[in-house]
């Protein structure tokens, strides 16, 4: 309780924002900071980002009542919710549901990587939220990378056989929890709408435009914009059952040639005990060709995502506590090359 007080104590007072005790900062970006937050209102826990307006331009100010905007009509379990938008002179406040359990990144820096199942189990949430996305609501991510894919965190049941997290990894062993919280293991939730684009328009179900006059290039831009969420998908799925992205150079020159050319390996030894059908899933993720990449609903009915459908194996637990147990070996080059990758993957 004492700690819970100092930390509050620390905490900067915004104008307009009474309704709300400040608990701890979850995370930052650029213009903003995140904190967990008390509702003192509807008495729940939420999180709030509080932009600095005052550090903004024009374009800039406009781009996140875009992002406003556009989370505003998303409703999905996927997808971190926005309750409710304010603005004071100098700071826009965006009021979410919390995902206390952190980022994706995080958990694949401290496991080194995922395995098999457990890596299908967080890339199907994240598939059924962008399907949600492009499918019924007409809009790009542009920007998902594990730092903008957050784990809800699920109780901790403490006596699970085989699976003794230390003290301070206590927030793991609830996230790795399997068969609880309803959807088994830890519900994640993609967050970071600030370079979403809606695509077509709700009403028409049509690309944005006037109907009937839209160019090819539009409509095909419209299939190009959604193709970048599944290259990105591609980075994600890869870096998750590795450690480490697909593509990586201290040169940003020479990354860029890289990715341009859809230049990646299945280095060895990592991936030799990978199977052949998330390697074959992966392939048409990365596929320079937008036009041959997988759609989403592609991606859905591979075989690699189809053999996941029975219930979460009870083995996934010791095969988590392997993985973070790993010896070094991966350790190190996973800590530089996934750090190394937070530019964005779109
Ligand atoms: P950037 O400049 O990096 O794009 P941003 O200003 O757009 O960041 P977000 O990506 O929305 O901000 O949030 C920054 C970080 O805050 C996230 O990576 C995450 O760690 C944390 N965060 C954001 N939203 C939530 C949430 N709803 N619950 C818990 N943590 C959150």
């Amino acid at each position: 309780v004492a700690e819970e007080k100092h930390q509050r104590s620390k905490m900067p007072v915004y104008p307009g924002l009474e309704r709300f005790t400040l608990l701890e900062k979850m995370g930052d970006g650029a213009f903003s900071n995140v904190y967990k937050a008390h509702d003192t209102k509807d008495d729940r826990v939420i999180a709030v980002k509080v932009v600095r307006k005052y550090e903004l331009n024009a374009h800039q100010r406009a781009n996140i009542l875009k992002e406003v905007q556009i989370m505003r009509q998303l409703k999905h379990p996927g997808i971190v919710q926005l309750y409710d938008f304010s603005e004071s002179d100098e700071y826009y406040y965006l009021v979410m549901e919390l995902a206390p359990g952190g980022e994706l990144f995080h958990r694949v820096v401290k496991l080194t990587y995922f395995s098999e199942e457990l890596t299908r189990h967080v890339i199907v949430q994240v598939a059924q939220a962008i399907r949600y996305l492009h499918e019924e609501r007409g809009v790009v991510h542009r920007d998902i990378k594990p730092e903008n894919i957050l784990f809800e965190a699920i109780p901790i049941i403490p006596s699970l056989p085989g699976f003794k997290p230390d003290e301070e990894d206590k927030e793991d062993e609830g996230i790795f929890q399997p068969g609880l919280g309803g959807g088994g293991i830890g519900r994640v939730k993609i967050a970071d709408f600030g370079l979403s684009k809606v695509v077509w328009d709700e009403q028409t179900m049509t690309p944005c435009g006037t109907v009937g006059y839209t160019a090819p290039e539009i409509v095909k831009d419209e299939r190009y914009s959604k193709s970048v969420d599944m290259w990105a998908m591609g980075c994600v799925l890869y870096t998750l059952l590795c450690g480490f992205p697909p593509f990586y150079d201290e040169s940003i020159q020479a990354l860029t040639e890289k990715v341009a050319r859809g230049q990646f390996t299945f280095l060895s030894p990592w991936w030799d005990d990978i199977s052949s059908e998330a390697k074959d899933l992966i392939s048409h993720l990365l596929c320079v060709n937008p036009d041959e990449r997988y759609t989403i609903d592609q991606f859905l009915h591979h075989p690699w995502i189809r053999s996941g459908e029975s219930p979460i194996q009870s083995n996934t637990v010791s095969e988590i506590s392997t993985a973070m147990s790993t010896p070094t070996f991966a350790e190190n080059k996973t800590l530089t090359s996934v750090a190394a990758m937070t530019s964005d993957y779109g």
